[in-house]
């Protein structure tokens, strides 16, 4: 892998940030992660769409344009001489000492490119487990910035209780996930929570929304309780590095027959050639 700090590309190992940072201080700060398919990063336009949006909506300072991401990110890749891998980009507020009120300093810009950790075909084959957790984030769950203290909690729960995903409730219904969207299919149409500023708008919902619509398949926007997605027949969750996996037991509780579905596994198929 190869790291990149403030227009340096470095060795992982080197590279090094001031505790002087606002990322470290205040979680003050946007990311992305984005996955690299043999050599092409996956749907690098959308990622950088909202790379932009998160940086607007924390009044980020940044000069540069989507065009100057857009070959920074192809620069690291190609420097990294990986194919497959995923590029993770951290924009933050500067380096200054530690003070609340924004500062004057340029932005902080720094990456990571590391190779891609693939889920077991095994995994695939038998499913993921989940459980249920309070959505304790934030009123902005739009934004994908730094703050993720609510998240790791969850998902650390769920470690915990022997499972890979904690599915966020917030006033009787679902959200997303601590690092995913969450889908339900029933009588073969996908239902998943709108998007607002409740959820962040995943990339990879909107491959799977594009995926839907080449299948035919009637894709939803709407909220849902978790006894309507333990009714499901089948649920599943998305992100840029688990792409669409099969969520078989929540709580405990077998969905459907308790094994990986047809349709999300048609999905996850046209999925796989979209890349
Ligand atoms: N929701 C949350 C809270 C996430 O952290 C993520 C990604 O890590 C997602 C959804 C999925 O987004 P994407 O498909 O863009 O990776």
């Amino acid at each position: 892998g190869i790291g990149y700090i403030n227009g340096k590309f470095t060795n992982l190992d080197e590279l090094v940030l001031p505790i002087d940072e606002r990322g470290h201080q205040f979680g003050d700060g946007v990311y992305e992660v984005i996955r690299v398919y043999n050599g092409t990063p996956f749907m690098l336009d959308e990622h950088l769409d909202r790379l932009i949006n998160s940086s607007k909506a924390i009044k980020l300072p940044i000069t540069q344009t989507v065009e100057d991401f857009k070959n920074l990110i192809l620069e690291a890749v190609d420097k990294s001489q990986l194919m497959d891998c995923n590029v993770y980009m951290q924009i933050t507020r500067g380096i200054v000492t530690r003070n609340h009120l924004f500062p004057t300093v340029p932005v902080s810009i720094t990456m990571t490119v590391r190779p891609a950790k693939l889920i077991s075909q095994t995994t695939r084959e038998k499913g993921e487990t989940a459980i249920f957790h309070e959505d304790e984030r934030w009123a902005n769950c739009y934004i994908k910035s730094l703050n993720l203290l609510p998240n790791i909690l969850a998902k650390q729960t769920a470690f915990e209780a022997g499972c890979y995903e904690a599915i966020l409730v917030r006033d009787g219904y679902v959200t997303e996930a601590s690092s995913s969207n969450v889908f339900i299919i029933k009588d073969g149409k996908v239902f998943t929570t709108p998007l607002s500023k409740q959820i962040l708008p995943g990339i990879t919902r909107m491959a799977v929304k594009n995926a839907t619509n080449l299948l035919n398949i009637d894709f939803i926007d709407k909220n849902f309780t978790p006894e309507e997605l333990l009714e499901a027949d089948e649920v599943f969750v998305t992100s840029t590095t688990s792409e669409v996996l099969p969520i078989v037991k929540v709580d405990g509780k077998l969905i459907g027959t308790g094994k990986p579905g047809e349709v999300t596994n048609r999905i996850y198929q046209q999925f796989l050639k979209l890349i």
